[in-house]
């Protein structure tokens, strides 16, 4: 048994979305996965491991030409490791027909939308990056008894968990949460987008586990999937905020009261504000103190959910949710009373270690002694 009741961020999402999908994926319920992955190359995690090291804080003043060709070898690495992994998970010495092209055509969209995003970035990046890929990880407390985190049933202290895709600083020296989005097809609203709250919840972590630091927003990075053309790099600064201007704050430990302190400067007023090409989009959304700390008292409840041993399971079936579910097979052979044990162990295995890949960034987490991100500050706990 793990020492901790940890509940990831994604879990809380498809508990959110669907309990029956949740059940069968989440590490303490049924802990399954897919025995073989369906795709070769996932886009997302492409671009997302070029933007880590394009954002990498102490590469972010040096010369683009020196820092692009490391991030196109980022690329091209996570490409080469996602197909391996698929050609040792099936057993196979090359892709089938069918995952070839698959292949070639998302290497096509992942360099045509790095270089572009390459030659478009500087014209929004504000900021300074002070931490990628950090991991965001904490106690929950329990809104029925201030003062006191939630424990589960077997006497486990509950921890949340994600993986902040950045920390930046502006140049008034103050903090945003930055998430990066592939978009297929139209744009969403902007307020849909604001909505989302994977990166609230990050500001809630961080601004928890730093006591006293204050997080201003989340910026939404929205990267379109198709090929775009590609930019000119630049030669000159990668953004209007260089790491020599900013100053990273050495905040004291404290309680969360100490978020309220005068002692802290008081920032500008901030308004939303959104910047967009046909194939970026990057979306400002300053967030109030009050709606960070109630994302808190959302996630507290859905927490003792969550850990109930009594919680019903049922299935929540739409579109947007079945489509991309990895566990419509057994879902439909639970409603048709089909042999649902024997599919699952036919086609499913216990979920591995879902931590960084070695040799990658991230795969020290800061709050473990290393990884990508400014020194600052002191942890609380
Ligand atoms: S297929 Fe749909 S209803 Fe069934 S488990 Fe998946 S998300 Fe839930």
């Amino acid at each position: 048994m793990a020492l901790h009741y940890v509940i990831r961020a994604e879990e809380r999402a498809s508990f959110l979305r669907c309990r029956r999908a949740w059940n069968f994926g989440s590490r303490e319920r049924r802990s399954l996965e897919p025995a073989l992955p369906s795709a070769a190359v996932d886009l997302q995690r492409t671009l997302l491991e070029a933007l880590a090291v394009y954002y990498f804080p102490g590469m972010w003043d040096w010369q683009p030409a020196i820092v692009l060709p490391l991030v196109r070898k980022a690329l091209e690495d996570s490409l080469r490791d996602q197909q391996a992994e698929y050609l040792t998970a099936h057993g196979l010495a090359s892709l089938p027909p069918g995952q070839a092209e698959l292949t070639a055509q998302r290497h096509r969209e992942a360099t045509a939308m790095l270089e572009a995003y390459i030659g478009w970035a500087p014209t929004a990046d504000a900021f300074s990056p002070v931490g990628v890929v950090v991991e965001a990880d904490t106690t929950v407390p329990d809104h029925r008894a201030p003062g006191r985190d939630i424990v589960s049933p077997d006497g486990r202290t509950v921890r949340f968990r994600d993986r902040v895709h950045g920390l930046v600083i502006d140049e008034h020296n103050n903090y945003w949460i930055m998430e990066h989005r592939l978009v297929h097809g139209a744009w969403p609203d902007v307020d849909t987008v604001a909505l989302d709250d994977r990166c609230l919840a990050w500001c809630w972590v961080w601004q928890r586990e730093y006591g006293g630091m204050r997080i201003e927003g989340t910026i939404y990075n929205e990267l379109r999937v198709g090929t775009p053309e590609a930019v000119a790099p630049p030669s000159g600064p990668r953004g209007s905020v260089s790491q020599t201007d900013t100053y990273i704050r050495p905040w004291a430990p404290a309680q969360e009261a100490v978020l309220d302190s005068s002692a802290i400067p008081t920032p500008p007023v901030y308004e939303l504000r959104v910047q967009r090409s046909e194939h970026f989009r990057r979306i400002q959304v300053p967030r109030s103190r009050e709606e960070i700390s109630s994302f808190g008292q959302r996630l507290s409840a859905q927490v003792l959910d969550m850990i109930d041993p009594d919680v019903l399971i049922y299935p929540n079936p739409a579109p947007a949710h079945c489509g991309p579910c990895e566990f419509r097979q057994p879902c439909i052979a639970t409603n048709a009373g089909g042999d649902v044990e024997g599919l699952l162990a036919d086609c499913y295995q216990p979920r591995e270690h879902d931590g960084p890949r070695a040799g990658r960034l991230g795969a020290v987490a800061p709050n473990r002694g290393g990884g990508a991100l400014s020194t600052f500050g002191q942890r609380r706990r």
